[in-house]
């Protein structure tokens, strides 16, 4: 099934043209990354994507329906930044189970959700804590969870590690891409770093300028480079 299909998708600011037609589909179970250098339209499509921000033009179809209208909230979308944006009053608990909180989803089935998130990521011992008293680490753990408990068809990851040290980046890609195998998710992970791109994808889109330059598995992208850009940008032999 395809969970993702953007088709001519455009963005302009003014006279700057961020996005130049972007088509891409994406399988459901799916783990894709876009890599890129800084300021070359990742977060910009990502935000279309999750309903963010506004395409100038183009489509974007999750599972199967058009979204271009559909507010965040109703895409079965869930997002995780690079800033964690937990909420700081409350615990870890309350900030997981905030979203269903909201959709009046049954206390009892909270509970479940919140258990079953808590232990995939082993956050069972922070549940009663503020964000002010986690690590970085453990606070993008908790932003983590937060998405988990939706359940989405879509996960939509921009830069999530970018503010951690190098020691626990590797130690959480692993993570991420351990859940990505267990439970079977689809994500879209944006990053500017080839090697994260190179370690954690199914498939790769490489962007430059505002384009796909190439949208192929790892190896391929690695080793028969679409261009010039990739091959430099990828590192790949001469
Ligand atoms: P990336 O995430 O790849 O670093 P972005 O999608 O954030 O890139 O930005 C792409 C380009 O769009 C950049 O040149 C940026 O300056 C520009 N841009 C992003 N948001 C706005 C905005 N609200 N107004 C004008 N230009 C913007
Ligand atoms: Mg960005």
């Amino acid at each position: 099934m395809t969970a993702l299909s953007i088709r001519a998708l455009s963005k302009r600011y003014a006279n700057l043209e961020v996005l130049k037609g972007i088509n891409l589909d994406i399988e459901s179970g799916e783990f894709t990354v876009l890599v890129g250098p800084s300021g070359c339209g990742k977060s910009t499509l990502l935000n279309i994507v999750a309903g963010l921000d506004r395409a100038s033009a183009g489509t974007v179809e999750i599972g199967g329906r058009v979204v271009n209208d559909v507010p965040p909230k109703d895409r079965d979308i869930a997002m995780v930044f690079q800033s964690y944006a937990l909420y700081p009053s409350m615990t870890v608990r309350q900030n997981i189970t905030f979203g269903m909180e909201c959709r009046h989803v049954p206390k009892a089935e909270q509970e479940k959700a919140v258990a079953n998130v808590a232990k995939l990521l082993q956050i069972e011992p922070l549940l009663g804590r503020k964000p002010s008293q986690l690590s970085g680490g453990q606070r993008q753990r908790v932003a983590m969870g937060r998405a988990l408990v939706r359940d989405p068809l879509l996960f939509l990851f921009d830069e999530p590690l970018s503010n951690l040290d190098a020691k626990l980046r590797v130690e959480m890609r692993m993570e991420i891409k351990r859940l990505h195998q267990r439970i079977g998710a689809t994500i879209i992970y944006v990053t500017h770093d080839q090697i994260e791109a190179m370690t954690m994808a199914t498939r790769i889109a490489v962007m430059h300028q505002g384009s796909v330059q190439q949208f192929a598995d790892p190896d391929t992208v690695y080793r028969y480079p679409a261009n010039l850009f990739v091959a430099r940008f990828m590192g790949s032999p001469p």
